[in-house]
């Protein structure tokens, strides 16, 4: 059916409208062969559908499948005539006015619209069997769900839609309710406007709900999911949202680039620190946005070619990227780069080539191996070349030149004294990967071995692995490390994220001769609150799945926050005492003041002043009670060192915690 909603403009609607008219009620007067007292209403389509074939000279009275003429009929009257009342429960209504004929007379209303009245006469109004179940039609069918619009899109942030019942039963309805961040828990009931409806939507996640009902039933339901956010980033505003993407470039955007098949590298991660897809992002090329899928996963590869320049010896290009998230946020950047033109096979810089067997425990095994990049030279060569500096054999499928495959490395005692390091073999198991720890030899080292997802990747400067083969990866020659590793898992145990296997990631890398933990780790929260006497506890845990690992930190225990609650005065001959009870707990203590008879000091407060010892915590205030009568009232020991001076309290902590203080400890971690 959405065929017939489709948003054009009235146009043969407009000329055929007289004859319909005229048809219509010739029609019904003589021509319906189905007329049946004792059904319900037809549709608005279904109708036009029909009038517009008899129109036409057919007979078909059935026919919904007629054309685009009605296409174009129905959509005016959906989209402007809607006063016939959708949610009426009448079925037939004789005096043929307004929307009261419901169903049948829709036509009538686009006709009306048309601008000729309606049809008027006090004819017997037949009704037209619909055996079809009804259904729920509306314009929010013919998009995405969940869609995306940007604030730019509405008008006072109203998306406009139609929906309602088509072969509508009598006592049926449709109900449409909005949830949003604005509207209550159950959603704001929309109100229609004949089958026209006005969302107001909020910034964020928008559903919109229809619900085809009879009483308390609900025979059909429909959710549309609506995003709503801002514009994305231009170059006038290159942040959008309150965590705008970070788009990195890890290829040489600064020195002038001298070879022709230059490589782009981007990622983009958004405020979670995943990395964008590349449907999310847009790189163009002065102007031109690229269509073909990029290589690589996360940190993609867009293959530049340069052309010689028409004058001179070099140009520019602006390469523009935009990223974007599904909450709203966007970034967008520019980079001028400058291309100058290198004659195929001439030296362009240097690079160096490494073997990387740390997964195997043997560390970075071969470095020392560099060369001179030549303009036009495909990676693939520069391994072979290093094969042979290492006295290795490389076992390859392709040729150096398309389709270069590395398989296997051999070499005497390439693999002796392997081991793979015990938590990465324990990642493998928790893993599911398929292991044969047999499955190796001496001298050879080859995908498959050890594990199911074992084979050679190459990385450029540790950071990216392109997500092609060598012979179609051009090096910049900005002093390039190329390292050759061996993965024993796809890939994650040397920094990539796969979906093969139980785990997608292993938090953490075995390369260069080490482990390196990469976590992801949560906010971090106060996972016991540290209390007068009690030390708390502050953790943060990783949020990958299956893998568990956390690290907290101890809230040292707060110290009593004393304060003066009572006070006795003593006499000559009574004691008085000065009460104390903390602000936090119910602890109290009680300092009495000796007899002034006694003489000395008779005011014993300072006594306790004097006294902060509590560096240790432990109410040590005793003391500096007992002395409070020597005479000078400077209690105590009186070095109070860290004490709370405001309190005049008998023990107390010396340090608060400090979230900032945690925060500190945090960081000094990651790094
Ligand atoms: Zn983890
Ligand atoms: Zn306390």
């Amino acid at each position: 059916m959405s065929g017939f909603f489709r948003k054009n403009k009235k146009t043969i609607a407009a000329q055929l409208a007289v004859i319909t008219a005229v048809v219509v009620l010739l029609f019904f007067v003589f021509g319906q062969k189905q007329v049946e007292p004792d059904t319900t209403f037809d549709d608005p389509p279904e109708l036009k559908a029909e009038v517009m074939t008899v129109a036409s000279g057919s007979d078909d009275t059935d026919g919904p499948g007629s054309g685009s003429g009605s296409g174009d009929s129905a959509d005016d009257m959906e989209e402007e005539t809607e006063e016939e009342q959708d949610e009426s429960e009448t079925v037939v209504d004789p005096e043929g006015q307004g929307g009261g004929l419901d169903g049948v007379t829709d036509s009538d209303n686009a006709l009306n619209e048309e601008g000729n009245g309606n049809v008027g006469e006090p004819t017997i109004i037949p009704i037209v069997v619909d055996d079809e179940d009804p259904v729920i039609v509306t314009d929010l069918a013919s998009y995405d769900n969940p869609r995306a619009i940007s604030f730019s899109e509405l008008t006072d942030d109203v998306l406009h839609f139609y929906a309602y019942i088509d072969h509508r039963k009598p006592g049926m309805k449709l109900q449409v309710r909005l949830f949003n961040d604005a509207s209550p828990a159950n959603g704001s009931l929309l109100e229609a406007d004949g089958h026209n409806y006005g969302a107001v939507l909020a910034q964020g996640t928008n559903t919109i709900t229809l619900y085809m009902r009879e009483g308390d039933q609900i025979y059909d339901k429909i959710s549309y999911t609506i995003i709503y956010m801002p514009d994305k980033a231009d170059p006038d505003n290159p942040e959008v949202g309150e965590h705008p993407p970070v788009i990195t470039v890890y290829s040489n955007v600064t020195d002038p680039i001298r070879t022709a098949h230059y490589i782009f590298s981007v990622g983009a991660t958004d405020w979670h620190g995943d990395y964008i897809a590349f449907d999310h992002m847009i790189v163009s090329r002065d102007g031109k946005p690229f269509t073909a899928s990029p290589t690589g996963t996360g940190i993609y590869e867009y293959d530049f070619y340069f052309d010689p320049p028409v004058t001179g010896d070099s140009y520019d290009v602006v390469i523009t990227v935009l990223a974007w998230d599904d909450e709203g946020n966007s970034a967008y950047k520019i980079y001028t780069l400058t291309y100058e033109y290198v004659d195929q096979g001439d030296v362009i810089g240097t690079g160096s080539l490494n073997i990387d067997l740390t997964t195997i425990g043997l560390g970075l095994a071969y470095t020392g191996f560099t060369f001179d990049v030549e303009q036009g030279k495909p990676l693939s060569y520069y391994i072979l070349d290093a094969m042979e500096y290492y006295g290795l054999e490389a076992e390859y499928s392709g040729t150096v030149d398309s389709r270069f495959y590395l398989s296997g490395i051999s070499g005497g005692y390439f693999t002796y004294g392997y081991h793979v390091p015990d938590n990465l073999w324990q990642k493998i198991q928790d893993d599911d990967l398929e292991c044969d720890i047999y499955r190796i030899d001496r001298d050879r080292l080859a995908e498959h071995h050890l594990t199911q997802g074992s084979g050679w990747m190459y990385t450029i400067d540790g950071v990216t692995y392109p997500g092609r083969g060598a012979s179609e990866y051009y090096l910049d020659g900005h002093g390039n490390t190329v390292t050759l590793r061996f993965t024993l898992a796809y890939g994650k145990d040397i920094g990539i994220t796969s979906n093969t296997g139980r785990l997608s990631t292993y938090c953490g890398v075995w390369i260069n001769g080490g482990y390196e933990p990469r976590h992801t780790l949560d906010e971090g929260s106060v996972i016991k609150e540290a209390t007068c006497t009690e030390d708390g506890e502050w953790a943060r845990t990783c949020l990958v799945t299956n893998c568990g690992y956390h690290e907290s930190q101890v809230i040292p225990a707060l110290g009593h926050d004393w304060h003066e609650t009572s006070r006795l005065e003593p006499t000559e001959t009574e004691e008085g005492y000065v009460e104390y009870s903390c602000s936090r707990c119910a602890e109290t203590y009680r300092n009495t003041i000796p007899a002034t008879g006694g003489g000395g000091d008779p005011d014993p407060g300072n006594g306790g002043d004097g006294n902060g010892t509590g560096g240790d915590g432990n109410g040590t205030g005793g003391d500096g009670n007992g002395t409070g009568g020597d005479g000078n009232g400077t209690g105590g020991d009186g070095s109070g060192d860290g004490g709370d001076p405001a309190g005049g309290a008998p023990a107390c902590v010396p340090e608060r915690f400090s979230l900032d203080r945690v925060k500190g400890v945090r960081n000094e971690k990651r790094d």
